[in-house]
């Protein structure tokens, strides 16, 4: 008898801890999935949760929960569990690194591009990298596929593909002309070099393309890659600042310069050459050309008097090395909120905006800048639109009949929008098709 009470108290005492064990689990589990949830429904009130290009899909029957495309993932909420099963949170957000497909044990992670509510418009490319357009290429991010190292694979097969197609003698004045300076643009311009062409890269900003304008602090995660002239690049995890460095260093050795500030507005066909044509109103010719434009697209441009000045800026890098100054934002969307924030405390800041309400920005910027205008921390002038950029001045219109504010000024930021890649493509005769949600990295 008294064998039988010891051993139902131990089977109890086993039971008892086996169900706090579960307890303590599933109350851990929903207190996490709640958590998720919680950033799911931000994400929808944000914008972030449909993805707009590349993003993971998880086969919910294969999953089995184990966090590990989480843990991999070198970008920040993309991916959550909630009750047991991997969930998208901030999808838009995923850069296609694919290392979520590698890491799943079971497989359920499947890579694709657009979705049944929002295609992503793709041009076509055939397998050597040739448009539609007989003699005009297409390499990097702008084909569909993400990534530095994709990039500066691609850039390079490109100009291998060039090479071969080439003819010998032609009347224009360029082998092969390269638009945009991102990572394809640079491998693109360094094999273009290996193989003696004549050749001119054209850039609309800075060299680095996307690389150039992310914030300082991200760690760049990349894998080996071979980069023409220079051997195997071996930055697993580097800074932009050293990857850009060393982009640079290497065009230098080899003597290629990129033609910076030279946005390219048309490519037209002439006597069998293409004639490329400028912002600048520079004009060149060229057999072959390669589009390395990546599909971030050209901010949209004011056309006002003064825009060209170097004090004018379209994006703001390095917001917090900027203190003292008296700074114009022009826009009323996000980024224009964002980046105006971003300045308020350390510079004076005003902020120009063409209609009479904020409409269309996420919720939360909608609190922030009312609070902040109401705290002094800066002014927004609705309803006024820029007319005329001067050295130390920024004349506004407002919509009091010919009433006009002149604004002391340093600096201004212009969020106008901007032209997507699509629409430049479809102007030079480039066949564009929309992806409703294609698998383009799969287990067989
Ligand atoms: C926030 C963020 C983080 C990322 N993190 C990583 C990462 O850690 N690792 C990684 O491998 N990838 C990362 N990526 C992806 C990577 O940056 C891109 O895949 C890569 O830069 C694509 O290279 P690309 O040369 O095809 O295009 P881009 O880098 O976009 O370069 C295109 C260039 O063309 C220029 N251009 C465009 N139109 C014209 C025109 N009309 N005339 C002249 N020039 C023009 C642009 O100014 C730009 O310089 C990240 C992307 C983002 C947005
Ligand atoms: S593809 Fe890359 S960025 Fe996207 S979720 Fe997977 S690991 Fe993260």
């Amino acid at each position: 008898m008294e064998l039988l009470i010891e051993n139902i108290a131990v089977y109890s005492a086993v039971i008892l801890f086996c169900l706090v064990v579960i307890f303590i689990y599933l109350r851990k589990q929903k207190r996490d999935s709640k958590r998720v949830e919680e950033k799911i429904a931000i994400a929808k009130l944000e914008g972030s949760y449909e993805p707009v290009s590349l993003h993971p899909v998880v086969d919910e029957n294969s999953c089995i929960g184990t966090g590990a495309c989480i843990a991999a993932c070198p970008e920040k909420d993309i991916l959550g569990i909630i009750n047991g099963k991997a969930k998208t949170i901030n999808a838009s957000h995923c850069i296609g690194h694919g290392a979520c497909f590698h890491a799943c044990p079971t497989q359920a992670i499947t890579l694709y591009i657009g979705t049944e509510k929002r295609g992503v418009e793709l041009p076509h490319v055939g397998q050597n990298f040739e448009t539609n357009v007989p003699g005009i290429f297409i390499a990097g991010e702008l084909g569909g596929m993400g990534l530095i190292r994709n990039a500066v694979e691609q850039g390079r097969q490109a100009v291998e593909n060039i090479v071969k197609s080439l003819r010998k003698t032609h009347d224009a004045s360029y082998d092969l002309i390269i638009i945009g300076a991102g990572p394809a643009g640079i491998s693109a311009s360094l094999t273009a070099k290996k193989h003696q062409l004549r050749f001119l890269t054209l850039e609309q900003d800075t060299l680095g393309g996307t690389v150039f304008t992310f914030p300082r602090s991200k760690i760049v995660m990349t894998s080996p890659m071979d980069l023409p002239l220079y051997g195997k690049v071996k930055l697993s995890e580097t800074s932009k600042t050293e990857l850009l460095d060393f982009w640079k260093n290497v065009l230098k050795k080899n003597d290629i310069t990129v033609k910076e500030n030279s946005k390219v507005e048309s490519i037209t066909s002439e006597d069998g050459n293409f004639k490329i044509e400028t912002l600048n109103g520079d004009k060149y010719t060229s057999k072959t050309v390669l589009l390395t434009i990546g599909r971030r697209g050209t901010p949209r441009k004011l056309g006002v008097e003064g825009e060209t000045l170097e004090k004018v800026a379209y994006r703001l890098l390095e917001a917090e090395e900027i203190r003292d100054k008296n700074i114009m934002i022009v826009g009323g969307g996000d980024s224009a909120i964002e980046s105006a924030l971003l300045l308020a405390d350390q510079n004076k800041v005003t902020l120009t905006y063409r209609n009479e309400v904020f409409s269309r920005i996420k919720p939360k910027n909608n609190e922030k800048i009312k609070e902040a205008m109401a705290a002094g921390r800066l002014e927004v002038l609705f309803a006024t639109n820029p007319v005329k950029i001067e050295k130390d001045s920024v004349t506004l219109a407002t919509n009091k009949d010919g009433e006009s504010l002149k604004i002391k000024n340093d600096l201004i930021y212009i969020f106008a929008g901007g032209e997507l890649p699509t629409e430049f493509l479809k102007k030079v005769g480039i066949t564009i098709t929309k992806k409703f949600g294609e698998a383009v990295l799969k287990h067989k």
